[in-house]
Order: C-alpha cells, then structure tokens, then sequence
C-alpha cells in the first residue's frame, strides 16, 4: 500500500519536470520553424528538399512536445454541459487530413446525440488519441469508422479499424505510460485518454484480432436531465 503512494510521487515529479522542460523547449522550437518558413518561400532549388525534411522531423519534435504537456495537464479547466456529435464530428474533421495522408479511409456514422459533462477539450483529445491510434495501425485502403450510438444512460462510441490488430498480452499492456510499438512513439496517448475518460466515469473496452484489427468501445455516461427540461419546455410554448 505505501510503496503505490511513493510510486505515484516519484511520477508526479517526473511528469512535471518533463512537462516544466517540453514547455520552454517549444518556444525556441517555433521561433526556429518560423524562420525556416520564410527561407523556404525565398528558397529556390535545392535546398528546399532539405528545408522539407527539417520542417517534418521539427514537426516531429512539437508532436513529442504536446503529448508530454497533455500529459501533466490539470485534469480538467472548465467543465460545462457538452454535446458529444459535435466532438465526433470535430475529431473526424482534424483527422480526415491525416486519414487521406496515409491513404485510410475514415468515415463516421453519427446519427444519436446526448449531453456530457465535461471538459470540451480535453473530451475531445481524449478522443483524438483514439482515432489516431486506429489510422496508424491500419494499412494503406484500410478503413476506420467512428460511431455514436445513444441510450438512456450512455453515449457509446466505437471506434474500429481494420489495421493490425494485438495480441492479448499487447491489449494488456495498452495505457501503460511509455509503452508504444511504434518507432517515433510516445506511448503516451491512452494513458492521456484513459484518464480523461475516467474522470468522467467513463470506461473503455478493447477488442482485437491480430491481421484483422481492432475495435475501441468507449462508454460515458450522459447528463441529459437539461436536454430534457429544454424539450418540455418548448413543447409548452409551442402549444
Ligand atoms: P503511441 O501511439 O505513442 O504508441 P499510445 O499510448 O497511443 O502510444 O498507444 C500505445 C500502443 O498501443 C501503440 O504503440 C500500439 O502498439 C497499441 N495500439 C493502440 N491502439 C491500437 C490499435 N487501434 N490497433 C493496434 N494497436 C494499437
Ligand atoms: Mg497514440
């Protein structure tokens, strides 16, 4: 029991120190890259391949950057009444570049809608993670589809892909702070999500197959009493 509450110590210092260092190393970073902009737009010939390379890996660099400080963010600044397919539909917009990119279809079926209660940015983050993760693992003309179904009590997004799957011992691993497969990975991203997730009292289910993919079923609990007084109440002034 002691030995959980040091442990979690040691990484609240060691998140704030990686977040404290990835905060002062970006200014400089984007002051770099502004420049190198201006080159490029002046630059004719040759090096403008390498200013094309020294823009994608500084690009690299900011992604790194941005999921530490995701990570050692308050959990939550403002919290407000949220429509969940309007974040969906926001995330599948952001990621469709990235999608076409890497030649993946996505498509998103959002037909249902509720209300949380949550940070707006950080749900929508939360969720990016998720999609991200679902179009790195899938291979050129693979598909990845997001959807939204709505009862009673819950919103239930399912994210699927028709990537590479894991095996169960990988889907064990998934969360834990650091561990990533890939080779410019921060292994970040889950935990990032899982907490957000979390805090809402939301959970998050794996299930996959290795070759064939994966699907994420991510359920948060809805707050719909508003939606509900909202509905009576333009009933009565319609009458
Ligand atoms: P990162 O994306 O930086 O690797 P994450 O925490 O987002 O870190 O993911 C951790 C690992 O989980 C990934 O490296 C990958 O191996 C695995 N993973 C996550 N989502 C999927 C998915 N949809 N299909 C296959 N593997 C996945
Ligand atoms: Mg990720």
């Amino acid at each position: 029991m002691r030995e959980e509450i040091i442990k979690s110590e040691k990484l609240n210092t060691l998140g704030e120190l990686a977040a404290s260092i990835a905060h002062e190393v970006r200014n400089p970073l984007t002051v770099v890259k502004g420049f190198l902009q201006l080159m490029k737009r002046q630059s004719k010939g040759e090096e403008d391949e390498y200013l094309e390379i020294i823009l994608s890996e500084l690009g690299r660099a900011e992604e790194i950057i941005n999921d530490y400080l995701n990570f050692a963010k308050p959990q939550f600044e403002k919290v407000e009444r949220v429509h969940i397919k309007e974040i969906l539909s926001e995330v599948s917009i952001l990621l469709n570049a990235y999608a076409v990119k890497e030649n993946v279809f996505l498509e998103s079926h959002l037909d249902d809608d509720g209300i949380l209660l949550t940070d707006r940015n950080r749900m929508k983050q939360a969720l990016i993670n998720f999609v991200k993760n679902a179009i790195e693992a899938t291979p050129p003309k693979g598909y990845v589809s997001i959807s939204l179904q709505v009862t009673e009590e819950n919103a239930v997004i399912t994210v699927k892909d028709t990537g590479k799957g894991m095996s169960k011992e990988e889907m064990a691993r998934i969360g834990t702070m650091f561990y990533t497969t890939k080779n410019q990975g921060t292994g970040l991203g889950t935990s990032v999500s899982l907490k957000i997730i979390e805090t809402i009292g939301g959970r998050v289910r794996y299930s996959s197959e290795v070759k064939k993919g994966t699907t994420v079923e991510i359920i948060l609990p809805l707050r719909n009493e508003k939606l509900k007084k909202e509905h009576v109440l333009s009933h009565h002034l319609d009458a």
